[in-house]
Order: C-alpha cells, then structure tokens, then sequence
C-alpha cells in the first residue's frame, strides 16, 4: 500500500465512500503543459494516483491547454513521459481545449440567466473598480446590459469582431464580497492567437478560474485537488459549477505545495534557467524536474517514497533537499553494485611486485549484501590510487598513505611508502610503494594492523571516464522567500568535471542509466546525454553519507 500516510484527504475520501456520497472516486491530474514537470508536481501525481490506486478509482491525465499562446507538444510528450516512468498509468487522456465547445455553451446559459455581461472597461479600469481588501468594488457601467446584449456582443466577441483586451466576458455575481475572487470575475477573453489544438477556431478563450471547475465537472470528478492558493478561489469555483448547472459536482481540496531547499520549483523559472543557458536543458542532471532528476539517476522508487514520506498537509513548509537524498541512497544501496573507481589518480608503483604479473583478486560487490557475490578484479604492479589519499607530511589524524605508513589496498595487499617523485611545482607525480605478499587480502593475516584502507584501479586495466559532480544550482536556503532574484543566487560551482578511471571488470557492459556505487565517492549514474561508444560519462546522484535522517 503506496499512500500509507494517512492524510486528511484520505480521510474526506473514506467518509465520502462509507457515507455512499460516491460509489468510486475519480482524480485528475491537470497540468498546464509549458514546462517540464518538475519534483513539486510528483507530490500531486502520487497524491492523486496513489488515492485512485488505492480506493480502486479512476485517474485522469488532463491538459489544461486553455491558454493558446504558452503551449508546445514538446511539453505534452515530456509530461506523459514522466507521469509513466514515476510509475503510473491514467484512465483516460484529456485536453481541457476539447471542452472549448461546452464551455461555450455554458457561458451563454449564464448570459441568459443574467449572471454573465459583457464589459467594455479595460484591464486597468478593471483594476480600479475591484476595489480591494479594505474597500469595496464598484459596478461597472455595462454591468446591467440586457440579456438580448449581451448575448449578441458575446457572439460578435466569438466572431472575431473585437480586438484583444475590448471587451471581456464577466460573472455577475457580488462587487462588494469581502472575496475578491467573487467582485464580477472575468470569465472569457478575446485573444486572436492560434491554438496548437483547436487552431484559429477560437478568439475567445475561457479563463482558467471558469475552465478548471467546468473541466473537473465535466470528467467527472468527485475530488478536485489542488495547492493552497487556490483556497480563496473555492467559492468561485462552487459558483461556477452550479450556476451553470453542471449534472457532476466535484469538491476543490487544496493541499500545501511542495518547496525543496536550494532549488526554485516553478516552470517559469525553471524555464528561464534553461532560456538564459544556466543549465544544459530540462532534463540538465542539477534540475529539480522529473526529467533532470532521471538523468541524474534519482529513481522512481526514491521519488515515490519521499512524497509518501512528506506526505499532505494544509500549511505551506520546505523540505530540506537532503531527504530526497536520503532515500535515494535507501533505493540504491541494495541495487547498485560497488566498483571501485578513481576521480583525481594518483600513480603508485608496487616496486618489489613482479612486472608482467598480473592476478585476479576477488571483490565483493556489496558491502553490506553477500547474496550480491563477487567479481574478479585484475591487480599487478602499478596502479592508480586518489591523491587525497596520499599527503608529503601527514596532517593530525591522517592514516592513510604517507612516507614510511603502511595500508591496506582494498580488497588486495598491505602497502608500504618508501618514496615518492615530483614535478617542477612540487606536485606528488607518482610514489613507490613495497607490498607484502603475506597480507593479501582474505588470506588470514593477523601479523600486524594497519588504520586505513584505500580504494584502487589497476593501470593496465581500467578504463578512463569523466565523472560529473554537482552542488545545489541556488545558493540560498530558501530563494524564493528572500525577495533575492533567483539568477543573482546561482551557484557558480554546481557543477564539477573530472576526468577519471574505473576499474574494468565492474563497467564492462555499463550502458546509459546503470547505476554504480564507487567506493568512498557515492551513488552514480551513467549519462544519458554525453555518454559515447568511447567514453563513459557518470553523474553523482549523490555522495555516500549526509547528516540528514527523516
Ligand atoms: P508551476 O508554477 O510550476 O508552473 P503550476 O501549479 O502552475 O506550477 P500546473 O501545470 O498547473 O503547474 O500544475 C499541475 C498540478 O500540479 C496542479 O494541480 C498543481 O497544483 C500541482 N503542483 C504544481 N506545483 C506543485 C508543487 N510544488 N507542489 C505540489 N503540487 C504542485
Ligand atoms: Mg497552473
Ligand atoms: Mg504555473
């Protein structure tokens, strides 16, 4: 049972099912397709899938296309996409624009009876006679045309007789409601602009605040939910399904959204990243999108489990991005098998280790999992350690390789510096070890101990690769809290290439998608992108520990 957290929309549902209000329920997934889909929208689609899953109902994937100019089929494939590789499947496929006709006619059904006028005062003339929180609206002048009028300006509206901006349709209902939502809303505009569905049928095109309740009422849909700013909209939305006397009344429930830390969730900005060429695309490894964490590696699983984890609630509040991270390491650690790779090598020389010997060690591929196996690693003379693993003079507390200290190379032998060769700046270029064959990993040593173990790949071997290290692509905690412009906050080290080795054995037939566990550097994921025949491209998906614990 995936929505296991017990959430007060769970509970409207039980009472609604028990109490024979509905036989099943039907949810809906609505999103506006220009972007990408991004973590904040896997929260709605677990939430409405996960309750149709549950209660044995219907879901349906909707595109709310109402509006003509923002909209690109590139964004309708990528969203099906998504919702399918998060792991669910609608009922049925929907496009808001396909209900345009219906929407007509309800428009028309409250022009005739004297709930819907058109107004000619413009957007800012509108502005002024809303009033506000503390101050009641006022009547517009063409607020008490006839109903004959206003049938006929309607009309001509959809005939294309006026231009964009003269005149607009709106709900007569209350300009002194203490809901501003409620002071006569527009309800249809004219906007002489191609529709990527309907084409140049329409001038005119619904508001959202009329489209989204007709288009849930119209599907069918017994439980409407949305996030927390649509709260105050609610009358408006119950206004608009019974006054146009829709047979179907769904319920609007708003639920918190999502926001991560370091990480700006809306499409529009996630656009302008993209746009302004911060990031590489949509699907860029440091994006929050579905498809950006895809290509980094987080998986579908990992998703799931968070959104289950922060479950729904009815405050607005920030996850630390660090939870998300967490339960993608709790995904990967039983799957992804352990290989040991080098990100900044280091070359170090066995000098008493026979040249031309090679021999084939045998290396777990889990730590924690022996069901897992083991795999064959080749070990000869030289071979490649990280620098960070050797230090000239050692600093307090550093055990691992320095002039005369002994370790133990992973899985292998004991090792012992006894020198070391320099270029021209001082850089450590290569250092020269002896091993002692009696220590060889498994054999039962007990002779003497050493205080640390360090990862290798073997020269002859192993295979260069680039690998691809990221850092939050905002800076602040909470960006979009601060009053910051969100471009003035990125982070000009969020992404870090380095030019590595891997061990052969363990990436042999590793192909875009596999998912590694290097030892000592984390989780990763080969790139889907930049990935070639030649060269293999890995994502950080993230590093091994955090002190993040839910
Ligand atoms: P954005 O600002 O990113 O464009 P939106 O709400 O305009 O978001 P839609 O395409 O309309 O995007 O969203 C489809 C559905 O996803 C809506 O029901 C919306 O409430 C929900 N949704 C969007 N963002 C979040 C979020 N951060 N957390 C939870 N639900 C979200
Ligand atoms: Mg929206
Ligand atoms: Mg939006």
């Amino acid at each position: 049972n995936e929505n296991k957290s017990s959430n007060f929309i769970r509970n409207i549902i039980v009472n609604d099912l028990e109490s024979k209000k509905h036989d099943t329920i039907i949810t809906r997934f609505p999103p506006e397709p220009n972007g990408y889909l991004h973590i904040g929208h896997a929260k709605s689609i677990c939430l409405n899938f996960g309750l149709a899953e549950e209660f044995n109902g219907n879901v349906n994937l909707r595109f709310d296309d109402t509006n003509p100019v923002k909209e690109d089929v590139e964004y309708v494939n990528s969203i099906k996409e998504d919702v399918k590789w998060l792991g669910f499947d609608w009922t049925n496929l929907y496009f808001a624009s396909n209900y345009f006709d219906e929407m007509y006619e309800r428009a028309v059904l409250l022009i005739k009876k004297g709930k819907a006028y058109v107004c000619d005062l413009n957007a800012e003339q509108m502005r002024e006679y809303r009033g506000s929180l503390t101050e009641p609206g006022k009547e517009s002048p063409y607020r008490n045309r006839t109903v004959e009028e206003n049938l006929d300006l309607f009309e001509r509206m959809k005939n294309g007789e006026f231009k964009d901006g003269e005149k607009v349709l709106r709900a007569k209902i209350d300009m002194s409601s203490p809901n501003i939502n409620l002071r006569d809303p527009a309800i249809y505009r004219i906007s002489h602009s191609h529709h990527h569905n309907t084409g140049d049928k329409w001038c005119i095109y619904p508001m959202y605040a009329f489209a989204h309740p007709l288009e849930d009422a119209i599907e069918g849909i017994t439980h409407s939910l949305c996030s927390l700013e649509f709260e105050d909209q609610r009358p408006l939305y119950d206004w608009v399904v019974a006054e146009c006397e829709m047979p179907k009344v769904p319920r609007q429930i708003e639920f918190a959204r999502l926001n991560l830390t370091n990480t700006v969730m809306s499409k529009r900005k996630l656009k302008q990243l993209v746009d302004e060429g911060v990031t590489d695309g949509w699907d860029d490894p440091r994006m929050p999108t579905i498809a950006g964490l895809r290509r980094r590696g987080y998986t579908p699983e990992a998703i799931r489990n968070f959104c289950n984890e922060i479950g729904v609630a009815k405050a607005d509040s920030t996850v630390d991005s660090q939870m998300l991270d967490y339960f993608v390491r709790e995904d990967l650690q039983p799957k992804a098998p352990l290989a040991m790779g080098v990100l900044k090598p280091l070359k170090l020389v066995i000098t008493n280790y026979p040249e031309g010997q090679v021999e084939m060690l045998e290396i777990e591929n889990n730590a924690k999992d022996e069901t897992k196996g083991k795999r064959l690693v080749p070990f000869s003379r030289e071979i490649y350690i990280e620098q960070e693993d050797f230090m000239i003079e050692p600093v307090k507390k550093y055990f691992r390789l320095f002039p005369g200290n002994e370790v133990r190379l992973k899985g292998a032998y004991f090792v012992k510096c006894n020198d070391f060769i320099t270029d021209e700046e001082g850089n450590v270029t290569e250092i020269h070890c002896t091993y002692d064959p009696e220590t060889k990993s498994g054999s039962g040593f007990t002779g003497r101990k050493v205080k640390a173990t360090i990862h290798w790949v073997d020269a002859a071997s192993c295979v260069p690769c680039e690998f691809r290290l990221f850092e939050p692509l905002i800076l602040d905690d909470a960006p979009e809290n601060e009053g910051k412009h969100f471009l003035e906050q990125i982070n000009p080290n969020s992404l870090e290439i380095v030019q590595g080795l891997v061990e052969k054995t363990a990436i042999e037939n590793a192909k875009p998608q596999d998912k590694f566990q290097f030892v000592r550097h984390g989780f990763f994921n080969v790139d889907d992108k930049y990935t070639t025949e030649d060269k293999l491209v890995f994502n950080r998906i993230v590093p091994l520990k955090s002190s993040f614990k839910p």
